[in-house]
């Protein structure tokens, strides 16, 4: 049976062209991209075409934008840490209580060991940031304010246009993690406000360890990495010569097909989300009344627990993700979902399946058949569910009371 792979969240297929244009840069293309000979500059040629094609993709204004880095920790960690160094009269950094790690460790580390004053916005039951308390928090002392695009674990989409205008307002910088966004949605930085914006290949059919942060011509901008004179000394170390070109290439395939995650993976994605909800109810589609990335559907099952349906699921060759992190053995609710203020008897049941563009409609129909049997099956087995919703293993409750208990 061949597995299907519903967790492209955490990281997704390295797309077979990719690998195609990637490969001669492992044997005959093997040069350093800063030397001057024939060897440097064939290579620096395939990094210039690399930069073009990703700078279409972002539709940034210029290609020198755009610097490459080792992933979107990367550059979400030089972002901070640049947005402080240039504007040493502000130490205020703002964000979201909704972040990757990759943003929320880093403010809190900066936080805790300098003299940064880290201030985090809450969302609401659907994920939105509370964007009142967000223009509050701006002021003569923000350096940045970072938000993300798309959040990873529910797809929820923050109107980063807005926030970045109320962050100028203030005179602060903005930063977007847009990693789960670059390629399931339109982006156009030509004509925003954008400071600056990290992404990573290995969320869009590139390998991993290959990124890139934008930041706009006019925007002062320090290196984290010290060292040589790489990327109009933004960022120091050899390029990753091979990932580089497998991200460009991976940009290229993602402006061509960005269409179809808008219209067959977001169709897929309704149709399986619907099915789920009709077929079980008493489960929570989290996020789902706000704007949403088309490939992603979060769905809490009350009373269950995450882990327990996620080992059934393998057992039926489906790989899906829990919202909770698995922390010194002890299973953690989720930060996402906590500040979401999802119910307690539904935080140990979430469960992340997020498609791409290579699932097809025969895997969700699979899904669609084995989900269902294993809900009900844990249901009968939970002490909790029988408490909460009675003897009978549901869906208990009319479609209507059920639709209305997914958007809650
Ligand atoms: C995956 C992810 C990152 C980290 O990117 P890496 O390339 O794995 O370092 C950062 N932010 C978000 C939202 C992500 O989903």
């Amino acid at each position: 049976m061949i597995p299907v792979y519903l967790d492209n969240n955490a990281t997704t297929r390295t797309d077979e062209a990719v690998v195609e244009a990637m490969l001669p840069f492992f044997t005959g293309q093997f040069g350093n991209a800063s030397s001057s000979h024939a060897f440097g500059s064939e290579v620096a040629g395939a990094v210039r075409t690399a930069r073009r094609q990703l700078q279409a993709l972002l539709g940034a204004a210029h290609d020198s934008e755009l610097v490459f880095t080792s992933g979107g920790t990367e550059a979400d960690n030089a972002a901070l840490w640049s947005a402080l160094d240039v504007q040493p009269g502000r130490n205020r950094i703002v964000t979201s209580a909704v972040e990757h790690p990759a943003i929320l460790a880093c403010a809190t580390w900066l936080s805790q060991t300098r003299d940064v004053e880290l201030v985090t916005i809450g969302v609401d039951g659907s994920g939105r940031l509370d964007i009142d308390a967000y223009r509050a928090a701006l002021g003569p002392q923000t350096a940045l304010a970072s938000v993300m695009w798309a959040n990873n674990e529910t797809g929820v989409l923050n109107p980063v246009e807005d926030l970045a205008r109320y962050a100028h307002e203030a005179g602060a910088l903005f930063h977007t993690d847009a990693v789960q966004a670059v390629g399931k949605v339109a982006i156009d930085l030509s004509a925003s406000e954008i400071d600056m914006l990290s992404l990573s290949g290995h969320k869009l059919h590139a390998p991993k360890g290959i990124g890139a942060l934008y930041v706009k011509k006019g925007v002062k901008f320090r290196p984290l990495l010290r060292g040589g004179r790489q990327e109009r000394g933004r960022r120091a170390g050899t390029e990753n010569v091979p990932g580089i070109v497998g991200l460009g290439k991976a940009a290229e395939i993602a402006a061509e097909r960005l269409g179809e995650e808008q219209t067959r993976v977001r169709a897929l994605r309704d149709r399986f989300e619907h099915g789920i909800v009709r077929r079980l109810g008493q489960c929570f589609v989290l996020g789902g009344e706000a704007d949403r990335l088309p490939n992603t559907c979060d769905i809490a099952f009350d009373c269950l627990d995450a882990e327990a349906i996620l080992m059934k699921l393998e057992q039926a060759g489906i790989a899906a993700s829990s919202g909770s992190a698995c922390a010194s053995g002890s299973m953690e609710p989720s930060h996402v979902l906590r500040a979401m203020d999802v119910p307690a008897s539904a935080l140990q049941g979430a469960i992340r399946f997020s498609l791409s563009r290579d699932t097809t409609a025969g895997e969700i129909d699979r899904v669609l058949d084995a989900l269902p049997p294993i809900i009900l099956r844990l249901r009968a087995m939970s002490p909790l569910w029988q408490d909460r919703h009675g003897q009978g293993a549901g869906p208990a409750e009319p479609a209507e009371a059920l639709v209305a208990m997914a958007g809650e």
